[in-house]
């Protein structure tokens, strides 16, 4: 039987080492804030914002939020991510994705300032995890380099497979991969022969937002398979990209959905609002 890779136990870990590091911090005098900004209320955005916020009370972050009507103009949102840029009493910026239509997204996440960019979304944040620099990881990536490393599943050397290429997702674990030395192939919808490519993986991580796309087909006997996918299927459970069931049993490790990727996101989320407090 595979593993299955805790994704709850392993964030809850992560979040009681910031809990106490955050105590730290506040013996010192110092207090992290992070503002949170939702535009219109998108009932699956409002679920991932309460989350956060739970996370920060968590912690022991105050999350400052500010609930704006749909309505609101691009240059009314610009207005109040310059003036959270300005504040000091302010560490971290989180506009909660999508936002409304007539809002360019781009747009909102480049007027951030870099130095309180914990989603880590800026092209700033994106070429510092690049080139190597210190710099905020993109969570959703950064939370699955975590669930490998506490599940002692090692990456140096191995042949790491990625099929999706989302700027959230996709690209930023290529770049993490690199970084601990993996052997890094990203695959998308015009690769030829997915099945082939999928196969060569050690390590396959799947980010493609197809339900149970994935099947034992794709899998090299062995290989360990996390899943970032997130659906609700005709029968209303939670499932992932990966077929679990007949995925199981040829991996050698593997996240459950839900319970495994979902869990390490807003983690990650809080180590990034911890980081922006660390020398
Ligand atoms: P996305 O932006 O829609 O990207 C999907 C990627 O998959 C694209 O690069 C696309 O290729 C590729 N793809 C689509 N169909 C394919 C096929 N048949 N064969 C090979 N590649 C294919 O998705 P995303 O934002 O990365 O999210 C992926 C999934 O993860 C979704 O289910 C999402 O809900 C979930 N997610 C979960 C978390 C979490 O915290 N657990 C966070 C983020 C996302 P092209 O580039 O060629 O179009």
């Amino acid at each position: 039987m595979a593993q299955l890779i805790d994704g709850k136990l392993i964030s809850q870990q992560i979040k009681d080492e910031l809990k106490e590091e955050v105590a730290q911090f506040k013996a010192e005098g110092i207090d992290i804030c992070l503002a949170v900004i939702q535009v219109g209320s998108d009932p699956a955005s409002s679920v991932y914002v309460r989350n956060k916020k739970k996370a920060c009370a968590y912690i022991g972050v105050e999350s400052r939020s500010y609930e704006l009507p749909e309505e609101t103009s691009e240059e009314e949102l610009i207005k109040l991510v310059e003036e959270l840029n300005a504040d000091e009493s302010v560490n971290g910026i989180l506009v909660q994705l999508p936002v409304p239509d007539h809002i360019d997204e781009d747009k909102i996440i480049r007027t951030i300032s870099p130095d309180k960019d914990v989603d880590g979304f800026h092209p700033v944040s994106v070429g510092r995890l690049w080139i190597g620099e210190k710099g905020f990881l993109s969570c959703t990536p950064a939370g699955i380099i975590q669930l490998l490393k506490r599940s002692n599943i090692s990456i140096e050397g191995k042949e790491c497979v990625i099929i999706g290429r989302s700027n959230i997702v996709g690209k930023p674990m290529a770049a993490l991969l690199l970084r601990e030395n993996g052997t890094v192939t990203v695959a998308h919808s015009r690769t030829k022969d997915l099945k082939e490519v999928a196969k060569r993986a050690d390590i396959l991580i799947v980010a493609i937002g197809k339900e149970r796309f994935i099947t034992s087909e794709y899998i090299k006997e062995g290989a360990v398979v996390i899943d970032v996918g997130m659906h609700r299927d005709e029968a209303n459970h939670l499932c992932g990209d990966v077929d679990f069931a007949d995925v199981e049993p040829h991996s050698s490790a593997i996240t459950p959905v839900p319970g495994g990727v979902g869990p390490m996101t807003i983690a990650m989320l809080m180590n990034n609002c911890v980081e922006t407090v660390r020398k």
